[in-house]
């Protein structure tokens, strides 16, 4: 991005080093965004990431705790200490961890630094899926036909709002993340023991019991459009993903664009997001998540954070959005226009996980023979190399494997090759489980709903 005299005066919150708060491939992208910006860097690690490979390529290497999370990637303090020791201007949080933690952002605020990420009520009024539904549909953003208010007590009220949605309902937890806190009911005589049990499992994982209902939509797709807000007023979306392949609420394989959405639906969506961004004040990257179905859009919420998935929005757009994101946070202003944004070709995004390809259980241990795809439109973002220890305390992503074509068909064809060309030698992954999806006949059709991966598998274990 071009420095002109507009872009530093607009400049308010100069840093030089950024710490990185988070670890595995999230670290390596955000590092290497980080130097291509001129900043210095600061890896940080638990105990069983010592021998991370991005702790030797930054600028400072601190281990904050012990391996278990909650003691390491979650424990603030630690974190804040690290950031100060090493000189640290600002935090990037990356995605999971304390990425959409209101306090934590505040915090780091409050420390004298910059939070890369938006402020902290942005995060708490998003990251309460009932205010954020109450703010999109103040904002005229189409939601889930259903109150954007918490489930009062009274087992009447609560019975006529599921009659007045009309069954099926489905019960969410309003601080519920990670696809938990949330439960279908087909029919009213099982609706009161839905309602317990959600908001006993609210009050346990999320530390609040408020539930709200909605319609629960049959056969959806998962579409999001990506956006980027500068602190001065302006905001644009840079396209649309497709995340409908999804195995317990949990995305497997993304796309960008999503297929066969004429660009006159989507447009109007995409402009009302970006209203909403400037109605809330939003800064910096943000997804705004919406089922699909039989040609409307309704929104389910907001990720106030950089995604897992941004890659595909990457390869169409052109926007290196990790860029774009630490630069907002400088106080630059955005230096696109709507209109300099055009989406060209397909990308697929494969999730390669440590885990066994039938049962999906997490799998730990020495990475012993690695090889990885190259060629044209093909990207990995990974951490992992030979002789890496995939350790059991994390989330199981150990690489994405990215591929981008001139259409969708051929962006398949080369993300066959290229899952073809990956070896993973040591540990189970899901890469076998990805080549068989990239054989199907209905997900090369494209257009498949949010049920279908489950579907399919149930049919393959049945075969
Ligand atoms: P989380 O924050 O846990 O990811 P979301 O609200 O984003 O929860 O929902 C996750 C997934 O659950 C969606 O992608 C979709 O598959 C399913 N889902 C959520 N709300 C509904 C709904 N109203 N109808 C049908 N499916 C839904």
């Amino acid at each position: 991005m071009p420095e002109t005299s507009e872009h530093s005066a607009a400049a308010g919150h100069r840093f030089d080093t950024v710490l990185i708060a988070n670890r595995g491939e999230i670290a390596v992208r955000i590092q290497r965004a980080c130097r291509e910006l001129g900043l210095k860097t600061v890896a940080i690690c638990s105990e069983a990431d010592r021998e991370a490979p991005y702790g030797s390529t930054a600028d400072s290497f601190l281990c904050i705790g012990p391996s278990s999370a909650a003691k390491s990637y979650l424990n603030q303090d630690a974190i804040l200490l690290a950031a100060r020791l090493a000189g640290a201007g600002a935090i990037h949080p990356g995605y999971g961890f304390l990425s959409e933690n209101a306090a934590f952002a505040d915090a780091v605020e409050k420390a004298g630094l910059i939070f890369i990420g938006p402020t902290a009520s942005s995060i708490a009024i998003m990251g309460d899926k009932i205010s954020a539904k109450r703010a999109m549909m103040a904002a005229g953003v189409p939601c889930v036909p259903g109150p954007d208010t918490a489930l009062p007590d009274d087992p009447s009220t609560i019975e006529r709002i599921a009659l007045e949605i009309g069954y099926p309902v489905i019960i969410k937890a309003a601080g519920g993340g990670g696809g938990r806190g949330m439960r279908v009911v087909p029919k009213a005589d099982l609706l009161h023991e839905a309602i317990a049990l959600t908001r006993e499992e609210a009050r346990k994982a999320f530390g609040s019991p408020s539930l709200y209902m909605e319609k629960f939509l049959e056969h959806p797709r998962h579409i999001e459009i990506q956006v980027i807000c500068d602190d001065h007023g302006n905001a644009l979306w840079l396209g649309h993903r497709d995340c409908s392949m999804q195995r317990r609420h949990q995305k497997v394989v993304e796309e960008a664009p999503a297929a066969g959405i004429a660009p006159d639906i989507i447009q109007p969506v995409g402009m009302a997001c970006v209203q909403a961004c400037l109605q809330i004040g939003y800064r910096g990257v943000g997804t705004f998540e919406f089922l699909y179905e039989d040609g409307a859009f309704y929104f389910i919420e907001m990720n106030t954070r950089l995604q897992v998935e941004h890659p595909v929005t990457e390869m169409t757009s052109g926007v290196d959005i990790v860029q774009a994101q630490i630069r907002v946070a400088q106080g630059h202003v955005l230096d696109l226009n709507q209109g300099d944004v055009t989406c060209e070709g397909h990308s697929f995004e494969c999730r390669i996980n440590a885990e066994d390809p039938e049962t999906f259980l997490p799998s730990a241990g020495v990475v012993t023979h690695l090889a990885l795809p190259t060629g044209p439109g093909i990207r990995v973002d990974t951490h992992i190399h030979a002789g890496y220890k995939v350790s059991p305390y994390y989330d199981s992503l150990i690489a994405k494997l990215i591929v981008h074509a001139p259409t969708r068909a051929e962006a398949m064809t080369r993300m066959r090759e290229a899952l073809a060309g990956t070896e993973v030698e040591g540990i189970s992954t899901n890469i076998p489980f990805l080549r068989a999806l990239f054989e199907d006949g209905a997900f090369a059709q494209g257009e498949t709903d949010i049920h279908y991966l489950e579907q399919w598998l149930k049919l393959r274990r049945a075969a």
